[in-house]
Order: C-alpha cells, then structure tokens, then sequence
C-alpha cells in the first residue's frame, strides 16, 4: 500500500493516493523490498508504461528526505523538460527542481541549490569535466534507458559518466532503468545493485500479426479485417477507430512518417465531431504559426483531418503540440520513426509497426530492427484505465513472413546489451577528460578507473582495453593533448578540449585548419572545417550530389583550409563532399536564404536546420577558444585576423544573417526576417532603431503594433508606445 511508505517527504504519500496510485505495481513492490527507499541500488528492468518513472521518484524523494541530493540523467535532452515537469509537482513538499541543459561549458553552479536535478548523460559528463562542485553531493542517481549503454554513439558517455559518480562517490545510491533487456544481471552486476527483473505490465498486452484480412494473435484468437482494396495499415487505423481507438504507426524514415500521415488522415478525417474539427483547426493555426516551412504546412494539413506525423526533424514546439493533442485524443493517428519509442508517454490504443526493417548506412542495406527496439514500440500500446487491453501489430507480406514475424518478434526474447566503450573514438574523447579532470594521473589508475566500466564486466577479450587504451594515448601525446612520463598529465590544451567537450580528433582537425589559414578566411571555410570534425553529423550525399558539390570543391578551392583529398582518395573525398554539402547549408543560412528554400535544397526539416546551426555555433566557439589558448601556449600562434573571422562566422550562423544585419539580428525579437526588413527601410543599426521615425519603422515591420513596440523596448528606447502611430504606407508596402 502506497499510503504505508516510510521515508518519504511529508505530504508525498497523500499526492501519490490522491493522484490515483495507491498499491504498488509487482515490480515497484520488489523494488521496495529491495531497498530503493533506504538508499540501496536497483537495477529494474521492465517494459515500458509498466510504472518505472515512480521507482525512480521513491529513491530520488527518499534520498531527499534524508537530506541528500539526487540526479536523474535523461537520454535525450527533449526528455529533459518533460521530466523536470513531472517531478515539479514535489515542489509543494519542499523539494526543489532543476533542469540543465544547453551549453556544454558552465559549471551549472546554480543547481547546488537543487534536490533533483535533471540532465542528459552529456552534460553530467561536461559538468564534471568543468569541476561542478555539487557533483560531490549526490547521494542518488537514476540512469533512465540504461541500455542505451549498448548504443556506438552515446553508451559510452553513460558508462563513463556512471563509473566516474560511482568513483566520486562509493556509496552512491545507483537505481538503473531498462527496458527488459536479455542480460539485465549483468549490468546490476556491474552496478553492485540488486535486480528487479519482470515482465508484468499495469494492462494486457495482445501481440499479432496481420496478414491478408486475418489478424492471428499470440492468444491463438483471430480477428478478420474486411479491407477490400484498403491498404493494411488505412485498414487497421480504422478498425481501432471504429472501436473509439487511437493508433500510434512506427515508419523507419522522416519521408516514410509524413507521407503515411497524408494518407491515414483520409481515414481520420470521416471519423470527427464538429467540436473535434474546430479544435483541430486551432491546432494547425498553432503550428503554422511556429514556421512557415513546407513541413509544418504538411504536419498542419493532416492535423486538420485528425492525423499526425512525429520524427526528431521537427521543432520542438510542433512535436509538444502534437504529442498533447494525441493524449487529449484529438489526433487520432500518429505515424512516427522510432524516437517516439524511446520516452516519450504517448499510449494509444494499438500500435502498428508497419516497417521493421531500417535502411543502415554502414552496410548499405536494409536491415531488421532490433526485438528490444519493436518490444519497446509494442510497449507503447494500451492505455491502463482507459483501454480494455493494448494491441500491438505488425504486417505480413507473405505467409512465410507471418510465420518469421512471430518468431522474429512476437516469441523472442530482447537481445543482450554489450557496452560500446572500447572502441576508439569513445575511448579518445574519455581517456583525455578522465585524466583532464584528475580521475587518474598514472597509466595504471587509467586502467583502474576503466576496469569499473560495464566494458570491463562483459569482456572475457583481455588485453583488448589496454591495446586501445595504448593507441589512444599515443594518439592524445602526438596532439599535444597529454604528457606521458612516470605520470600522465594533461597540458593546457588538452584541458581546454575536455573543457569544451570535444572529440580531440575534432579539435586537431580544427587546429591544423586554423594554422592553415593565411590572411581571413571565409565564412564557407570555416564551416567547413568544422563540418568535417567528428562532432558534426554530416549531411548524405544523394544521387547527383557528388558531381554538384565537386563542382563547387574546385571552384572555390582556394577558401577551403587544409589539404583536401584527391577524388581518387574515394572515402576520404567523399566524406570531404559531404562535409562541403553540410557547409553550404550553414553558408545558405547564413546568407538570409529562406527556411523554406533550405528544406526543399537539402531534403531535410526545419529542425535539422536547427541541429546544424547550433552545433556550428558551438565548434566555431570551440575554434575561437582553441585559437586563444594556443596564442597562450605555443610560439607559432594563430593571427588575430583568423580569429577575427571565426568570432563573425559564429555570429552569422547564429542569427542567420549576412555581416551588415549583425547588430539588427541580435535585439530580442527581431530576428533574420525583421532585421532585412528594418535595414532596407534605412534602420540599419541598434542606434539606427532608437532614433527612427517610428511610422517607418511600423511599415517595416509589416503594422504589428505589439512585436514593434515590443522591439523598441528592448533596443532601449526613451517611449516605446505607438498608440497614435500610423504605419509608413511605402514602407509597409515595401517589406510586404
Ligand atoms: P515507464 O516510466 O515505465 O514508461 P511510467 O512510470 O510513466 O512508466 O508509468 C506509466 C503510468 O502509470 C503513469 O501515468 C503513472 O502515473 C502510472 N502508475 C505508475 N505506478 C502506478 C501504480 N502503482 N498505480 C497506478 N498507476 C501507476
């Protein structure tokens, strides 16, 4: 019984009842009995939506109510806000919240003064590699997604970052969260927590497979589906509708998502109130009013009809806006890739995973997803309380395929997870931030810390850890990032790399550019040599993109820094090509182009717009950082000129601007769009903006009263007011 849980803060009981949670699911009951309330490490692996969020609350609260102070690491840092909302609700018992996130070189100082504190494994990672001194604090942690260790690209990070709060302080509470997994011991295991392994789930769940017009379930039951000439998927969405349902559809591509929520709102779109239509509408009205891209007049067009489509390519409001209209059941199918999967609490009725096959770039083909993958999708269906049972379906193409579906997915049991830390680009960044921030100044300790890994659990392979181990060392003393004797030690430089969380293969490339560099380099340069660092996920090359972009290498070769690869080179030149296209985009934005020019030109979303410009931003400060600090170090030096134009390349990308529009762009609320306006109405400047005729500058901006007044109160005017103002009638005619 809920109400009978000691340890908590006063008053949290009570919440829990009043909010309808009142026994204990099974799992968080064994939970419990394992200690999760008195400071004792778990490790819970069990499905999705089966209540794993209130374990971590027990453990977060009860360690706060003994006076201590506990991190919750998100896997994706749109989790982050959605959590911090959810535990805010304590904030009534005393229990502050903060949320880190952005920028990866504060200290975050400020959430000393926090009890729980969300962040992604990223930025707990560059915390304390910055020396945040709260880090010493934690009496808890919760690892969300854990098995994610077994992801190349962000596992290790996590593994690290375990090890090193673990090292910081031995009798961390450590409470790990993982989807049912085949080799959960292993990772309590490492962990030294006690495992909480289950597959109970708060509603049933019925698995099966559609093929043809008949539905087999795992139960042995079939449900026949008279679809005519319907495809499988229209034919399922409106068999849940027609039952009061809704649908969530997993794709395995953005392209996939958005063309499937076009056809399934033909579905939707007969099955709506007049009330819903209205709702609807209002709805489309917000999420044009986010962009005015081609992709949020599509999302807006299927929202109208009662459907939607959810990738990573969309703005962070679009995908709020959809995922609140989806549990308020306004939308009535969501077609989505699989980051809805991974944590985001949207439940439906029935999930269909329509492709489970994904192309991967590394082989060239089409591979078949992962069971842990499609069990966390299938976790996704049924909504307890509301839904009799949940359904989970995928499609058959054959009748032999129905038969390896149910196998493949339906049967089988989710694979191990293995940790993806010895390879050595993970091992790189790692090695050099572990000795950076003291974690171990000799080769041995090295090996000491590394041996707490999950790495070091799993692998029978020995020796392997201390070869990488050897070549990463080399590798960081020929960069000049560490110096090797009797002792390790990182030098100036290499403190700055961990500081500024880069790969260090990212900042040798950005260093040797950067001396390359004689007179001022361009703005196109820069971002090139940026976009060629490991730290920026370049665009792909598409049919016709390499005779293009090698076209504009050798036009505009002699702005580029370093020495670009002979096409005969053929990966390297590739990669050289997809970096250059990836640069284009950068130059595109900033050159003022249209959001809507650059999605059409590059085939991607307007969020992928966003991705790019802030990581540009980000290596670009890097650049600049690195340029001073070696100014600092090194004889040779790089010209302040070159710096200069890494500082306006920065500046540009960040506004999206051309040079002249740079003061403009950077008064809140004004922006690229206005800023253009403004200039070519004469404002041309802050200065320009406190002195002007207001009537002109109402014309430029297009006779909004508010957004005007609201930007001459921020550029500091005397009397921002424009109760009598008229708009300039030429002007207005002008920037409309
Ligand atoms: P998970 O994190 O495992 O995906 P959540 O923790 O988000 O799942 O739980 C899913 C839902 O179940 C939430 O709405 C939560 O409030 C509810 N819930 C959790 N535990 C209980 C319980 N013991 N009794 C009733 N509802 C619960």
């Amino acid at each position: 019984n809920v109400a009978d849980l000691t340890g908590l803060p006063d008053g949290v009981p009570e919440h829990f009842h009043a909010q309808g949670i009142e026994e204990l699911y099974p799992p968080q009951a064994e939970a419990v009995e394992a200690g999760i309330t008195e400071g004792e490490s778990v490790v819970a692996s069990i499905p999705t939506a089966s209540g794993k969020t209130f374990i971590a609350e027990l453990a977060m609260l009860s360690s706060v109510a003994r006076g201590g102070k506990a991190l919750y690491i998100v896997p994706l840092r749109a989790l982050a806000s959605e959590k911090k909302e959810e535990f805010e609700e304590f904030e009534q018992y005393g229990v502050s919240i903060g949320v880190s996130t952005g920028n990866y070189e504060s200290d975050g100082d400020w959430l000393a003064s926090r009890d729980i504190i969300v962040a992604t494994s990223e930025k707990v990672d560059s915390l304390v590699r910055n020396g945040a001194k709260w880090i010493d604090d934690l009496s808890c942690v919760v690892a969300d997604e854990v098995h994610l260790v077994n992801d190349a690209h962000r596992g290790p990070t996590l593994e690290v970052t375990l090890a090193k709060l673990r090292r910081v302080n031995p009798d961390l509470q450590t409470v790990a969260l993982s989807a049912t997994v085949g080799n959960a011991g292993e990772m309590a295991d490492w962990l030294d927590a006690t495992l909480v392994d289950s597959t109970w789930r708060p509603i049933d769940l019925r698995k099966g497979v559609l093929y043809g017009q008949a539905l087999h379930f795992d139960d042995g039951t079939q449900q026949e589906l008279a679809r005519g000439n319907e495809k499988e998927t229209a034919a399922l969405v409106r068999d849940t509708l027609e039952d009061g349902g809704s649908s969530l559809v997993f794709v395995n591509s953005r392209r996939n998502a958005e063309a499937a929520a076009k056809r399934l709102a033909d579905v939707t779109k007969t099955h709506l109130t007049d009330d819903e239509r209205r709702d609807l509408l209002d709805i489309a009205d917000q999420i044009r009013d986010v962009s005015d891209t081609e992709t949020s007049d599509d999302l807006a067009t299927a929202i109208e009809k009662g459907a939607a489509f959810h990738h990573a390519g969309l703005a962070s409001d679009h995908r709020s806006l959809v995922e609140d209209a989806f549990r308020d059941k306004l939308i009535k199918v969501i077609s989505a890739t699989p980051t809805l999967a991974a944590g985001v609490n949207t439940p439906s009725r029935r999930v269909i995973v329509r492709d489970w096959r994904r192309y991967d770039g590394d082989i060239g083909g089409m591979q078949p997803l992962d069971v842990l993958e499609v069990h966390q999708m299938f976790g996704r269906a049924g909504r307890p309380g509301l839904d009799p049972h949940g359904e989970a379906v995928l499609i058959a193409k054959s009748h032999d395929e129905l038969q390896e579906l149910f196998d493949q997915y339906v049967w089988a049991d989710p694979e191990p997870v293995h940790s993806k830390l010895a390879a050595e680009p993970a091992l790189r960044t790692h090695i050099l931030a572990t000795v950076a921030s003291g974690f171990a100044g000799t080769e041995e300790e090295l090996l000491d810390f590394l041996e707490r890994t999950l790495y070091a659990t799993q692998t029978d392979e020995t020796g392997r850890l201390e070869t990488v181990t050897q070549h990463v060392l080399d590798y960081l003393d020929r960069n000049g990032f560490l110096e090797r004797d009797d002792r390790l030690r990182a030098t100036g430089l290499g403190h700055r790399v961990s500081q500024l969380y880069l790969d260090p293969m990212s900042a040798a490339e950005i260093i040797d550019g950067l001396r390359d560099a004689d007179g001022k380099p361009t703005a196109l340069g820069l971002y090139h040599l940026v976009s060629r660092t490991p730290d920026m996920y370049q665009l792909y090359l598409r049919s016709g993109d390499r005779e293009r972009y090698t076209e504009i290498a050798y036009e505009r070769e002699p702005e580029f820094l370093g020495h670009m690869p002979s096409e005969f080179e053929d990966n390297a030149f590739e990669d050289w090509l997809s970096a250059l296209k990836t640069a284009r985009l950068l130059e595109d934005w900033a050159s003022e182009l249209d959001e809507d020019r650059i999605t059409e030109r590059y085939a991607i979303g307007p969020g992928d717009i966003r991705g790019k410009v802030e990581t540009a931003q980000w290596l670009l400060n890097a650049a600049e950082r690195l340029a001073a600090e070696l100014q600092r170090d090194d004889a040779e030096g790089i010209p302040s000129a070159t710096t200069t134009a890494v500082r306006e390349a920065r500046k540009r990308v960040e506004y999206g601007v051309e040079e002249e529009l740079l003061d403009l762009a950077g008064v809140r609320n004004v922006g690229r769009k206005r800023a253009r306006r403004l200039y070519e109405a004469g404002i041309e400047s802050r200065a320009d903006l406190r002195e002007a005729d207001k009537s002109v500058v109402l014309g430029a901006l297009r006779g909004r009263k508010k957004t005007a007044e609201n930007i001459l109160e921020n550029v500091g005017r005397q009397d921002p007011s424009l109760d009598d103002v008229e708009a300039d009638a030429e002007t207005a005619a002008t920037s409309a």
